[in-house]
């Protein structure tokens, strides 16, 4: 039989025999026995259980059987072994009497002191999910220190007079805080506990767990953290006989059911033991895999003469072999430059090998393309005024316009306003409603030579406000019919009614004065102090995004169905990405945008080739899809939020042959940084990889790259960096810093949002590091938010978070604390209403008497309560009545997952938002055969009002609901 499958063998057989020791009811706790494998080889086999013997009993039982066996050969029959002053049974005893009243406070006292405020998980980046079930599937890798290694790591102890063991740990936590970003690490690990003398020669289990409490949050120097790993050691040394199990129940830390408590990690160091002689026999140690693991991953060494060999035990369902054998690379490593540079701070020793520093920060990042482009954006569009004057460059509803139209109307309001003075970097304001003037203004600033601030008309007046101040903006291109939403002092210009105004100017291409370093937009996006913050983006910016998005996407856009408000900056994708490559744009009303089902016939009758989204309103979109749709789409893009597999799959269940991109990217480095194209089978779905001209770095908290599967946080370089935040010097600097890794002078941006590298590059996003959140698109500092809920006179304190109780129904929630009893949810919703915009109004208010905090005193956001909705409800319940009343009550119960609905409750105080209007909508005209339209749910908002809108549409199939011109509408909507 070959070396390799004899020694298979044996370790089958081993395993068995292990797994019948380990069940305790059946098996017996010791077993001999022989197995022949050939004529003159024998294996004697002993398999003994842990609960019988430690590590130290098996050297004692080998020593002893050799002694036995060796005195068996010769003619003494005397037993060589000498009388045990003690056994086992006695040192049991006297533990029970020793561990009790004083002795057992001081004991508990020590560690209680030592592990007090410790984290109790430590969270190790997993490969796969943990299941709620115990899972210890396990398996080993292994490595190897030679001898020339091991003797420096043994000098370098005794140089810092501390032992070996205290080097690896304080070694083997700095790795572990650089995978989890932890910084108080607790590691478990085992000790002999048999301190004296008349122990030494027992067999029995003595052997205890200790917990050797690392803190690196103030970043010493190795040398420190192992002075203060040796200290730990030698003080828990001093305490180490309080059995383990006693210190668990003493403390009783909240136990989960999957996790060990106190730790979750181990290690363990061993020395060989040189191997016994017996007489004309040979003796060989095996080591066995017995596929199992007993913690999340074990770090063994053992020291032998030839150097120190190692393995990680690992839990094999949670990590897979590569990630183990990337981290037992990176042990060695860092351990090697600890040793080198004892006395510079941890945060600048790196743990990574060179090739990969190489991949992660430059070969990933090799994005480098060369687009020949010193013109600015409305220069790149003149081209294609001149390649394509009779295309049709872009329509809405009925209208349209063709390229050579497009340019002469933005020539002649770009006259017009060089005419007010707009120059180079002149901001002016866009307010204006979804409309081709809105196109044609964008455009016709950009040419003035200005720069255009788009703003949401349906925003409430003081942040209308708070932008213009900010922005200093002295002119505004509007409609008539939102004149009378602007603050007084601005000077409007109604483009619809003055067009005559207009029109008197010359239809030519003004003279360019503008150069791609200025200025093209400032777009606003929530600010955590209170106030939005403008975007401050160049032309050369928007150039190199959309040059990087012509050359990513190598199908061209034929017609381009604009979803996005102007107001954010993924209406850049749409716009540019299709009028700088002759396209048509498609233009929609905001009510279309917010009704799926007029998406979907805008497709087809507009033969749309591409559009852009948020995921939540693709997801309603998808839903509303008939089976058979004839369509031009070619591809289909998600932005702006993350996505799920789940939607993914819908997709390609539903429109297999139109590709599917899910794009990455802050404002601040104009739209977006990196793309993936979605396949099926994907799970999670990544963000892709850096586009053209575009860096990504991973980063830790001390700016240093982190390796495949550690989460990073985003840092973004290259072309799309914005110039920073307008009139806001300080933050800029905040957000903004020098690039690390790239030529002097350029810059990254700090995202805030969290990812992690796969293997092949690709990354994955994990979430924010802050409180920014993002809701149906719209990016949403909750900062904001509670600053202005605490404007609010009876407001003491405030959290406002996201839940998503139900999944993919995200929604914003408010924990008040109030000093008046009298204050009334309403009233706070409607103070709201006034300064923020509708997706920024918490859709539920929880009152509290405090606000649950952490034990270092802050706000404990994850011990907020689920808010019970019916609470909310101040009005009286009152139960359907009629057929048509039950059946939208069920329809509501179960598309917004609350149990009771009275008639009378308001959908958008439910926890209601448009594109559940959708749903709505649909069940209704499929469950009661009548034709609503979304905008009546949006007016009728309870099922009171819902149901008689639906009797009289049953009666009349082109009903309208006639109330809206005295209604307030109230819906939130989608950003895109
Ligand atoms: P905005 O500046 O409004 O475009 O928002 C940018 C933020 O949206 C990013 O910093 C992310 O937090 C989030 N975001 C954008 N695109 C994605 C995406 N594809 N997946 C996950 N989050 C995204
Ligand atoms: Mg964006």
């Amino acid at each position: 039989m070959p070396y390799e499958q004899k020694t298979q063998t044996i370790q089958n057989y081993l395993v068995d025999e292990v797994k019948k020791s380990f069940d305790l009811a059946s098996g017996p706790l010791i077993r001999f026995s022989l197995i022949q494998l050939d004529a003159e080889k024998h294996i004697l086999l002993l398999c003994v259980h842990h609960i019988i013997a430690d590590n130290w009993s098996i050297n004692i039982l080998i020593q002893e059987l050799t002694a036995i066996y060796n005195t068996s050969l010769t003619d003494d029959l005397l037993c060589p072994l000498l009388e045990l002053p003690i056994q086992y049974a006695d040192y049991a005893c006297w533990q029970r009497a020793w561990i009790s009243g004083d002795v057992l406070e001081k004991e508990l006292a020590y560690w209680k002191n030592q592990l007090e405020g410790s984290v109790s998980l430590l969270e190790l980046p997993i490969d796969f999910p943990r299941n709620q079930a115990i899972n210890n599937a396990g398996s080993k890798y292994r490595f190897f220190l030679d001898q020339n290694k091991t003797a420096q790591l043994n000098q370098f102890s005794r140089d810092h007079e501390a032992t070996l063991f205290m080097t690896l740990a304080a070694a083997y936590a700095v790795l572990l805080s650089r995978y989890t970003h932890q910084h108080d690490i607790c590691i478990g690990y085992p000790i002999a506990n048999r301190s004296y003398a008349e122990l030494h020669e027992l067999i029995g289990f003595f052997a205890n767990t200790l917990v050797l409490r690392v803190r690196l949050d103030d970043n010493p120097t190795f040398a420190k953290l192992l002075a203060r790993t040796k200290l730990s050691c030698v003080e828990a040394q001093q305490h180490q006989n309080l059995p383990f199990e006693k210190l668990v129940g003493e403390l009783s830390p909240q136990r989960i059911p999957n996790r060990n408590p106190l730790f979750q990690i181990f290690f363990n160091q061993t020395v060989a033991e040189a191997v016994q002689q017996m007489s004309g026999l040979d003796l060989e140690e095996m080591e066995i895999n017995n596929s199992s693991a007993k913690f999340d991953m074990t770090l063994d060494i053992r020291v032998g003469d030839g150097g120190l060999s190692g393995y990680f035990e690992y839990n094999a369902s949670l990590f897979k072999e590569s990630t183990i054998a990337r981290w037992a690379n990176h042990f060695q490593c860092l351990l090697q430059n600890l040793l080198n540079a004892p006395d510079m701070p941890i945060s600048e020793i790196t743990h990574l090998l060179e090739n990969e520093h190489q991949q992660l920060v430059f070969h990933w990042n090799a994005t480098e393309k060369i687009f020949i482009q010193e013109k600015c954006l409305h220069q790149w569009i003149e081209e294609q005024v001149e390649k394509y004057p009779e295309a049709i460059a872009m329509c809405f509803e009925d209208q349209q316009l063709t390229y050579q139209e497009l340019n002469n109307k933005a020539n002649q309001l770009a006259h017009y306003l060089r005419a007010q003075r707009v120059a180079s970097e002149g901001l002016v304001g866009v307010f204006m409603e979804r409309s081709m003037d809105m196109i044609v203004a964008i455009l016709a600033v950009l040419k003035a030579g200005g720069a255009y601030v788009p703003i949401d008309p349906r925003y409430p007046a003081e942040h209308i406000a708070s932008v213009f101040q900010d922005a200093q903006l002295k002119i505004i291109l509007t409609q008539q019919s939102l004149q009378h939403l602007l603050p007084l002092r601005a000077a409007a210009f109604c483009i619809d009614t003055q067009w005559k105004q207009i029109e008197q100017h010359s239809t030519d291409n003004p003279v360019n004065a503008t150069c791609i370093q200025n200025l093209a937009y400032v777009i606003y996006t929530s600010g955590s102090t209170g106030h939005p913050k403008g975007v401050a983006v160049t032309h050369s910016n928007v150039i190199h995004s959309t040059a990087a998005r012509l050359h990513y996407y190598q199908t061209p856009v034929a017609s381009f169905l604009l979803l996005s408000s102007i107001a954010f900056d993924s209406s850049i994708a749409g716009i540019f990405g299709t009028l700088c490559q002759g396209g048509r744009l498609v233009l929609v009303s905001e009510e279309t945008v917010l009704d799926p089902a007029a998406i979907i016939n805008l497709v087809t009758t507009e033969s749309i080739s591409h559009f852009l989204t948020v995921p939540s309103l693709y997801f309603a979109i998808l839903q509303h899809l008939p089976d058979e749709l004839k369509n031009s789409l070619k591809a289909v893009i998600f932005a702006g939020e993350a996505c799920t597999n789940n939607l993914v799959s819908f997709h390609h269940a539903k429109l297999p042959e139109v590709l599917l991109f899910n794009e990455y990217g802050p404002t601040e480095a104009t739209v977006w940084s990196s793309v993936h194209h979605c396949r099926l089978n994907e799970d999670p779905i990544p963000i892709g990889r850096p586009t053209a001209n575009t860096q990504l770095y991973l980063l830790d908290s001390y700016l240093n790259p982190v390796p495949v599967g550690i989460v990073g946080e985003i840092y973004i370089g290259g072309k799309g960096l914005v110039r920073g935040y307008l009139n806001h010097v300080a933050m800029t600097a905040q957000s903004y810093i020098p690039d690390l890794f790239r030529e002097p002078g350029s810059r990254l941006y700090r995202t805030g949002d969290l990812a992690r590298y796969r293997e092949d590059g690709c990354i994955d996003y994990v979430g924010r590091r802050d409180q920014q959140v993002k809701i149906r698109g719209f990016r949403i500092e909750l900062g904001e938010i509670e600053s202005i809920l605490l404007q609010h006179a009876a407001i003491t304190n405030v959290a406002v978070i996201v839940r998503e109780d139900k999944p993919d129904q995200k929604h914003l929630v408010a924990y008040i604390v109030a000093d008046s009893s009298t204050l009334e949810v309403s009233e706070i919703g409607v103070f709201l209403k006034e300064r923020l915009a509708d997706h920024m109004v918490p859709s539920i208010f929880v009152l509290l008497d405090q606000l649950p905090v952490t034990s270092n005193g802050k706000i404990d956001r994850k011990a907020l309560p689920a808010p019970n909705i019916a609470s909310q409800i101040t009005r009286q319940y009152i139960a359907p009545r009629t057929e048509t009343e039950k059946i939208v009550v069920a329809i509501w119960q179960e598309v917004l997952g609350i149990e009771q609905i009275g008639i009378h409750d308001n959908f958008f105080e439910l926890g209601g938002h448009s594109l559940l209007v959708a749903q709505i909508v649909s069940r209704i005209n499929k469950e009661v055969l009548v034709n609503l339209n979304l905008k009546t749910v949006f007016e009728a908002v309870t099922i009171y009002e819902l149901s008689v809108v639906i009797e009289l549409a049953k009666g009349s199939q082109d009903f309208v609901f006639s109330n809206a011109e005295t209604k307030n509408l109230e819906y939130e909507d989608i950003a895109i």
